[in-house]
């Protein structure tokens, strides 16, 4: 399979701070469980892992690390200036950047391949077509 050239840049909303990826995402996924839910203020998040060396962080950043039910870390990096959370980096993944899929702002981003805690999604919402759902993590 050719490699199609991929290059994309996530912003949080006023702009100041910016991740480019110019690798294809490793891994695409959501998670439902309710920190995901606080930390976005949405139903889920939805991230998609760059490895390292294929993104570049441009901007200022705040960052917030919490230990999730592994055990592990996992830190969230703010725009200091409007919030937006742009991008995660996780103890369990340090070779990967997990960059806030919204805030790439673009539709055709690629689905997740899966939806960890599915236990947890919204009851309004219809069931994701082609998703791996899984019930915790
Ligand atoms: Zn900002
Ligand atoms: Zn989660």
């Amino acid at each position: 399979m050719a490699e199609t050239k991929f290059r994309k840049t996530a912003s949080c909303l006023c702009g100041a701070l910016t991740v480019t990826a110019s690798a294809q995402p490793k891994r695409v996924h959501a998670c439902a469980c309710l920190d995901c839910q606080r930390m976005s203020g949405g139903t889920m998040s939805y991230t998609a892992f760059f490895p390292n060396s294929a993104v570049t962080i441009s901007g200022a950043v705040t960052a917030w690390r919490r230990t999730a039910d592994s055990g592990r870390w996992a830190q969230s990096h703010f725009c200091p200036a409007c919030g937006s959370r742009v991008y995660t980096t996780m103890e369990a993944f340090p070779n990967f950047t997990g960059v806030a899929v919204g805030c790439f702002a673009d539709p055709s981003f690629e689905k997740p391949a899966t939806l960890f805690w599915s236990s947890r999604r919204h009851d309004w919402l219809p069931k994701l077509e082609n998703v791996e759902s899984v019930e915790r993590q």
